[in-house]
């Protein structure tokens, strides 16, 4: 028998993967939030309680509740949703607070009722609650929570999204500097053209990412974990940017660059004693600045959301 009502873990995200602006993301395992998804006789979607972060509740104001209707929109189910939230990631930080809310409350949802939709229709309903939260419906964050691990979005028209496979040894190092960055801003400040010797640099560094997860290369994911179009101009809005990367890189790290569109700033390393390591270097960099931080180490999360 189906049941009426889920817990979920909607794990935090990051984007772009310096080379894959609004193309690559990777799903986090070990910081994340966690929803409760009710199915109600009554219609629509009701946020019914939200902790840890200071949101809007108004269904149209909060991006679960916004890709929620998107889905309703395209069901049968002919009943509501009741949503609570329980935040751990923090909204701005980026790692895909947004992200986590907006998939956690589709895929709850479409569980709830039977899996009528695929992922890559999730994706899209989660997309909707991404619009309202940055001005850009991008997936780059939903779909590494949807279908867990590495996730390239090949194509935005039509929607097509590709799993790539994860090295069992790769882990995370995230460090969320407090400040603010807000989404739409660092999006505005970007140019809209590129050169053509900076695209050459940038696809051929895209392939080898690609490349290395595929034949599990450590060596050719660190030389691909390379940014010359975005993190060049965004860094200017990390202070300590340059500082994190050079203490990460020295300490062993493979690559590292802004998570989504930053503050944060992640890195990736082989194995999770290195990736420790990388934590203290980044960590004493913004003690020595003098900058509150939250630091996270993390497997790559190859399942993405699931039921706890
Ligand atoms: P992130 O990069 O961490 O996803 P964003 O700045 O993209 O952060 O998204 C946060 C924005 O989305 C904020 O303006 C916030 O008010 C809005 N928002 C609406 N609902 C939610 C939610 N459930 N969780 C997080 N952010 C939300």
């Amino acid at each position: 028998m189906q049941s009426n009502e889920i817990r979920v873990f909607c794990p935090a995200t990051i984007a772009n993967v310096s080379c894959g602006f609004d193309v690559l993301g990777l799903a986090l395992d070990a910081v994340g939030d966690e929803m409760v998804v009710k199915k109600t006789v009554e219609k629509g979607i009701k946020i019914t309680k939200l902790t840890g972060q200071n949101l809007p509740m108004e269904t149209l104001q909060n991006v679960a509740g916004v890709a929620g209707l998107a889905l309703l929109a395209e069901s049968d189910y002919d009943g509501g949703f009741e949503i609570e939230i329980y935040k751990k990631i923090k909204a701005g930080s980026g790692i895909g607070s947004s992200a986590a809310s907006s998939t956690g409350a589709v895929w709850a949802m479409n569980e709830l009722i039977g899996k009528p939709f695929t992922p890559l229709q999730l994706v899209k309903f989660a997309m909707e609650g991404e619009r309202l939260a940055s001005g850009v419906a991008h997936a780059d964050n939903v779909a590494p929570a949807i279908f867990g691990g590495f996730t390239l979005v090949r194509s935005y028209t039509p929607l097509d999204v590709v799993k790539i496979n994860t090295p069992p040894e790769l882990y995370a190092t995230v460090i969320h500097p407090q400040i603010e960055v807000k989404t739409s801003d660092s999006r505005r400040i970007l140019k809209t053209t590129i050169s053509l010797e900076d695209g050459i640099k940038q696809w051929g560094n895209v392939g080898g990412l690609i490349a290395g997860l595929f034949t599990e290369d450590y060596e050719l994911i660190g030389r691909s974990l390379e940014d010359h179009i975005v993190e060049p101009i965004r860094s200017i809005l990390i202070p300590g940017f340059d500082k994190v990367k050079e203490k990460a890189l020295e300490t062993g790290a493979l690559g590292c660059g802004i998570s989504g569109s930053g503050p944060s700033i992640y890195a990736l390393s082989k194995g999770e004693a290195i990736a420790n390591n990388v934590a203290k270097a980044m960590t004493d960099v913004y003690d020595k600045i003098g900058i509150d931080y939250d630091i996270h180490v993390s497997k790559i999360n190859a399942k993405g959301i699931k039921i706890i």
